[in-house]
């Protein structure tokens, strides 16, 4: 039997990395779902090869989540994955002491308030029916600080505590909405491949990348996939406002990442 049989979902940020991977896994465990995400080719070939429905949304654009929500009033699952790093154009300053507002506001505008508004898009359309499931994407940075990437690190702590808060307001309503928030270590998808580049010594980049993580290795899209499958579910029907890493160890023990 499907995990997810008759389930509508939507994902964030879906065309490529992690959101596609659960995309994909959720199709696979027989749930319906609505491909999301700025880039609007990659996202209408990554839902076209899912047999599902694409949709254009920016997560930091209200706007858009007021649109979205009119087509698609009500869900039961909505992962808000959609996130950026700030360094997708080129290495910028991002530390605590030289980092411009502008850069530090960019990343707030998708990582936090995307999560706000799709959090607040999610309960609208879940509490007619009372329950449902938020999957907010933090990360390992959300849980320990990230001098280089001050922004990026503080952004997803804030999505931690606000997945927090969500879940403690729609229990204090009465309703089994559930909300958590995971934390994946270092993830080997797109968002990647700046930092590691191609040649020759790609695989000795990749594994200086990962010395210290326990299992010294990248997780794969699947592995946070499969996480998502199990919070959507009915199993994970008793879980909410916990924090889920999946970082290979990495938070296991003091060598954070630096
Ligand atoms: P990715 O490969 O860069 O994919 C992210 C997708 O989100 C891209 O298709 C991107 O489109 C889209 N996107 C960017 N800004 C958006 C916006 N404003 N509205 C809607 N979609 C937008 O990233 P990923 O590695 O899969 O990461 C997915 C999530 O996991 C992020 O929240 C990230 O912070 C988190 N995470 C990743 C890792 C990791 O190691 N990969 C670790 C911890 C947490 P464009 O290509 O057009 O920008």
């Amino acid at each position: 039997m499907p995990r997810l049989s008759g389930k509508h979902c939507v994902v964030t940020g879906a065309a490529r990395g992690i959101g596609a991977a659960i995309a994909r896994a959720f199709v696979t465990e027989g749930a319906q779902v609505i491909l999301t995400d700025i880039d609007a080719a990659t996202g209408e070939a990554t839902a076209a090869a899912l047999g599902m429905p694409f949709h254009r949304l920016d997560v930091a654009s209200e706007a858009d989540w007021q649109a979205f929500a009119e087509i698609c009033p009500e869900t039961d699952v909505v992962v808000n994955n959609a996130g950026i790093t700030g360094f997708e154009a080129g290495p910028v300053p991002h530390d605590p002491e030289t980092a411009a507002l502008a850069d530090w506001r960019a990343v707030m505008a998708v990582n936090l308030d995307g999560v706000f508004l799709g959090c607040r898009y999610a309960i609208g359309a879940m509490k007619g029916r009372g329950t449902g499931s938020i999957i907010n994407n933090s990360s390992h940075s959300g849980l320990v600080g990230i001098p280089a990437a001050a922004a990026y690190a503080a952004s997803k702590a804030g999505v931690r505590n606000h997945s927090k808060s969500v879940a403690l307001y729609c229990a204090g309503q009465g309703w089994a909405i559930r909300c958590n928030s995971i934390h994946p270590g270092a993830i080997l998808t797109p968002m990647w491949e700046a930092v590691i580049g191609d040649g020759p010594d790609r695989e000795a980049r990749m594994a200086r990348l990962v010395a210290d993580t326990p299992l010294r290795r990248f997780g794969a899209p699947e592995e946070v996939a499969a996480l998502a499958v199990l919070l959507a579910s009915d199993e994970a029907g008793y879980i909410t406002g916990a924090e889920l890493t999946i970082d290979g160890g990495l938070l296991a023990g003091t060598a954070a990442r630096p």
